[in-house]
């Protein structure tokens, strides 16, 4: 384990040890508005981890295609013990360390499609592995942040009701079907061109819209018209349909159909 990996590590294993589980029910005291003092402080030196589904909504806000939001406004860390690769926002060069997208006076620049962790802050969720319990929900108090100090009483499901996390969590579900397969509980590895095959499927849209329409790809599987129709216009539906072909192409699950003429005599 290199050293970040150790300190994830270690902040997982304080996260489930010592924090103090929130269900939806539960209620906190929290308000973040502008009058703050701390108003977008949190907006600066942040780690912020993007999940597909944050990235076609933020390329898509910005008009630009993928491979220049990735080029842009990420960075990819890797080290040799990760499973799949991970995708974090990139922050400016200045001393604060920005975020991108925050202006001063004006707060965050892509508010409606602010990534999931933005619309979270400040409560965590906590996601043990598919077969174990339900997730929970946890406080997170960074020094910096006064909004704690404020009266406003909310439940955690009403936070999440106030920050329509609702979409992202639908789709972070089944990002989480790829990201915390058996495969690599049972000690499976990605070989270098599945990592990329993996990358482009699920940060790479419009690079995959490509290798779907552009290739040999739709004469070796059997799929509906009405489907092909819906991935070829809408991101999302094609990263549901990337999903199944990553299950299928890494797992070997039965979540695509080889066309009998396709298959190897
Ligand atoms: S995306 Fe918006 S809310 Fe998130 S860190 Fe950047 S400016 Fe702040
Ligand atoms: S630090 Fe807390 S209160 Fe201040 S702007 Fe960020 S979330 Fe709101």
């Amino acid at each position: 384990m290199d050293s970040s990996e150790n300190a994830y590590a270690a902040l997982q294993k304080e996260i489930f040890d010592q924090y103090e589980r929130m269900n939806e029910d539960d209620t906190f005291k929290f308000r973040c508005h502008p009058g703050v003092t701390c108003f977008n402080k949190c907006c600066t030196d942040v780690n912020i981890f993007l999940t597909p589904y944050d990235i076609i909504r933020l390329k898509n806000r910005l008009g630009i295609d993928s491979d220049e939001f990735l080029t842009r406004y990420t960075i990819m860390p890797m080290d040799n013990n990760q499973h799949y690769p991970v995708v974090m926002m990139r922050l400016q060069d200045d001393e604060a360390k920005t975020c991108y997208f925050v202006e001063p006076g004006k707060g965050c620049t892509v508010y409606e499609d602010r990534p999931w962790p933005c619309r979270m802050f400040p409560i965590g969720k906590a996601s043990p592995k598919m077969e174990e319990a339900k997730p929970f929900y946890f406080e997170m108090h960074e020094d910096i942040c006064e909004g704690w100090k404020e009266e406003q009483v909310l439940s955690v499901r009403g936070w999440m009701e106030d920050q329509e996390v609702n979409d992202y969590d639908e789709m972070g579900e089944l990002f989480k079907e790829v990201t915390l397969h058996d495969f690599y509980g049972d000690g499976g590895k990605l070989t270098p061109q599945q990592m990329e095959m993996f990358h482009m499927v699920c940060y790479n849209m419009d690079k995959f819209r490509l290798f779907v329409f552009e290739t040999s790809f739709l004469n070796r599987f059997e799929i509906d018209e009405e489907r092909i129709e819906s991935i070829k216009k809408d991101d999302v539906e094609l990263l549901k349909f990337g999903y199944d072909w990553l299950k299928f192409a890494l797992y070997h699950e039965p979540t695509l159909k080889i066309r009998e003429e396709a298959k190897p005599k």
